[in-house]
């Protein structure tokens, strides 16, 4: 038997905050009190708006803090062929489709639904759920508009995708969810309706990403913030799908700005490279973010 091993994800997309020290500093004092390994991953599949500059300070911030972490560091764009096999599979066993809809029309399908009195359904973020209407394309359709070389996103069919489970799914936390849910939990995947596994632009997607490295680190021990915390649902859902293992889930509380609301990388005055400038020790975060 291998220890623990924890992670910590990064998106390289912006300054890290207090927020992000909390978890990286948590995942670190879990590694230490297991003997447990602790990896870096840096999660960087929007090529748009991760910059290597970005990625740079996340190294030099965790670095100033005195974290330490194994090398080679995971950097997800360099593995896009791994994410492609995963989605493959998906889509040989029929469990995802091809979605060609705007965002502008898919705003149209709420909207037109809206004003006839009809309350649009809503994940658990709070965005409507994708209509279904691109469920129904028949086989023939697709290839055609796939061919003629319409854009297209790939959904995975939530509802296929559960059949094909066949059973309920769980998952074992030992944080809390935004209700004091901990324990076994029953996953809800149904909530997110039909996600995108594989976005227009790039070959994969946030849950799917997250999943296959997980299973590629051979991470055992998920902390992260609470507000990612219904995206287990999904995430344990693409996991029986592709036969991959389940960590165990610790969800943290978030540090929340003055005003009570969570921190955002737009905002400066709680980043580690202002703070650090305005001359704060590493203990100092320690202390700010209770650890
Ligand atoms: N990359 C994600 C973020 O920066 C975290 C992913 C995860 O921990 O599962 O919010």
């Amino acid at each position: 038997m291998t220890g623990p091993v924890f992670r910590f994800a990064p998106s390289p997309n912006g300054e890290l905050h207090l927020g992000h020290a909390y978890s990286a500093l948590l995942n670190a004092r879990m590694a230490a009190e297991t003997g447990g390994r602790l990896l870096l991953r840096i999660e960087d599949i929007d090529v748009a708006r991760c910059t290597p500059q970005f990625e740079e300070g996340i190294y030099r911030d965790l670095a100033w803090l005195g974290i330490e972490w194994e090398q080679p560091v995971r950097r997800q764009s360099d593995h896009f062929d791994d994410y492609a096999e995963a989605l493959d599979r998906l889509v040989d066993a029929g469990l995802a489709y091809p979605s060609f809809m705007s965002r502008g029309e898919v705003r149209a399908i709420i909207a037109e639904a809206e004003t006839e009195g009809h309350e649009w359904p809503r994940d658990p973020d709070g965005a409507p759920l994708f209509p279904e209407t691109e469920r129904r394309l028949s086989q023939r359709e697709r290839e055609a508009r796939m061919q003629a070389g319409d854009p297209y996103a790939w959904r995975l069919d939530t509802r296929a995708a559960l059949a094909h489970v066949g059973g309920p799914i769980f998952w074992e936390e030992q944080g809390h969810g935004p209700q004091g849910q901990t324990g076994l939990l029953r996953a809800n995947p149904t909530a997110w309706g039909d996600v995108v596994i594989a976005r227009k632009e790039v070959p994969t997607s946030y849950h799917l990403s997250v999943v296959v490295d997980d299973a590629l680190q051979g991470v055992t021990h998920v902390v992260r913030g609470r507000d990612l915390f219904f995206a287990t649902a999904m995430q344990r859902l693409l996991q029986e799908l592709l036969g991959l293992p389940a960590p165990v889930y610790v969800h943290h509380d978030l540090v929340l700005g003055d005003d009570g609301r969570k921190l955002s990388k737009s905002r400066q005055d709680t980043g580690l490279a202002t703070l650090r400038a305005a001359g704060l020790t590493p203990d100092d975060i320690r202390r700010m973010v209770g650890l």
